[in-house]
């Protein structure tokens, strides 16, 4: 059988990427509800924060400017102002006790900390440093200015966002629904833990780690559960999953093998692409539609299904639930191995490590077999190297952080 030429990794991810669609309408959502939504919208601040200047340390509030404020003078407090209240105006030649986040009163434009002050018995306090204009003080608008736009359509929102949105007074946002993603494992051999292995049965594993990745994308999982190589038992599950869901991801099947029914199946239930993809671990990926909702087909293989899900499926999972920036981010780290140069681009599974010297480097599992779990569970990266590049110690690699961002 002549095969045809192996599809750079690239060219599939810009394929899929080109295709995408939101699948998900918008919704509002509280904002503590947010991190890890996609925002439908974007999100403007109609304040300033802070919307008054106010102190950033406990001391007095002064006029730099007042010729009566000198150091070593003892000078009459006026006023005592603590965060949430206002207030009078400074009177000439005094100073206003003041406490962090209070406002600063109208005349001041310095607070001198009160380590940098001495206190009388008759309760004059004496500066032993004079504060510059605007020292210690908070000025309008010094995190965010109104009509600010905080966070753009698309922004997948961590915490830290929810924080920011909230300090300018929105309680809701809009957000786009999380995608349902159904899950389906193939293979006649493929048993739930913990039921007994039979001669030539394995444990299904694939469905964890599929779960679990698309629920750290803040996804929706759809468990179809365990698929016999069975053309009907096939078309049964994936016509399941297209009415329930708005994307199913399988993991098996697709190579060219006789037990291979996933193609068979798309091809009556809608359209399928088999693509050969100069990628290791992996090689085959199904893509298609079964009757319009979108199928991925991974190869069963579990190191493959996790690869290929984390560097192929799930950009294009982010892109179709809104979000703007979906490809992963590299990071640059010197090999602490050797391996020779091969025909598909590879992904090793590396452990990124750091000195004191601030060098990063990256040492590979010793056994980078496709069906070696453990490789991807001693892992904390995935190092790229290209077709045709052979590794030597010291090479800079392009590599992939595993655990965060969703992965
Ligand atoms: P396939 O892509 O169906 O030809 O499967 C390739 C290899 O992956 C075979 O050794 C399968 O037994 C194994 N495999 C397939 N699906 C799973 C799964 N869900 N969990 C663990 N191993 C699997
Ligand atoms: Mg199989």
């Amino acid at each position: 059988m002549s095969q045809s030429p192996l599809l750079p990794v690239d060219e599939v991810i810009d394929r899929l990427l080109s295709g995408a669609m939101l699948l998900a309408e918008a919704e509002p959502v509280a904002v503590v509800g947010c991190p890890g939504r996609t925002l439908a919208g974007d999100v403007v601040s109609a304040i300033n924060v802070p919307a008054a200047a106010n102190s950033s340390m406990d001391g007095y509030a002064l006029s730099t400017g007042d010729t009566a404020i000198e150091v070593g003078v003892p000078l009459p407090v006026s006023d005592r102002i603590a965060a949430g209240h206002v207030g009078q105006p400074l009177q000439h030649g005094t100073l206003a006790r003041i406490f962090t986040g209070a406002p600063i009163p109208v005349g001041a434009d310095a607070v001198v900390i009160q380590e940098d002050t001495e206190t009388d018995a008759d309760g004059s306090v004496r500066l032993l440093e004079k504060p510059a204009p605007g020292d210690n003080v908070r000025p309008v608008g010094q995190d965010i200015a109104a009509g600010a736009t905080l966070f753009k359509t698309g922004h997948r929102l961590r915490p830290q966002d929810a924080a920011l949105i909230a300090s300018v007074g929105v309680a809701e946002v809009p957000v786009y629904r999380p995608l349902r993603i159904a899950v389906m494992s193939t293979g006649d051999e493929l048993v739930e833990p913990p039921m007994p292995l039979a001669a030539g049965q394995i444990y299904n594993s694939n469905h964890y780690a599929l779960i679990g990745m698309i629920r750290r994308l803040d996804m929706e999982v759809i468990d179809l559960g365990l698929v016999p190589d069975d053309r009907m038992a096939t078309e049964a599950a994936l016509a399941r999953g297209a009415a329930q869901a708005d994307c199913i991801i399988s993991s098996g099947g697709v190579s060219v093998g006789e037990e291979d029914h996933v193609k068979a199946a798309l091809e009556k239930l809608g359209r399928l692409d088999l693509w050969r993809i100069a990628i290791k671990p992996g090689k085959p990926l199904a893509f298609g539609d079964v009757a319009g909702t979108p199928f991925f087909g991974l190869p069963g293989n579990p190191v493959s299904t996790f690869v290929t899900f984390n560097m192929i499926a799930k950009p294009w999972l982010l892109k179709s639930q809104g979000a703007l920036e979906v490809l992963p981010q590299p990071l640059y780290a010197g090999a602490d191995f050797e391996a020779p140069a091969g025909t598909r681009r590879e992904y090793f599974r590396v452990r990124l490590m750091s000195n004191e010297a601030g060098e990063m480097k990256v040492a590979a599992f010793p056994n980078q077999g496709s069906g070696v779990m453990t490789s991807v569970c001693w892992a904390n990266a995935l190092a790229e190297v290209d077709i045709g590049q052979a590794v030597r110690r010291g090479d800079r690699l392009k590599v992939f952080p595993l655990d965060f961002g969703g992965s």
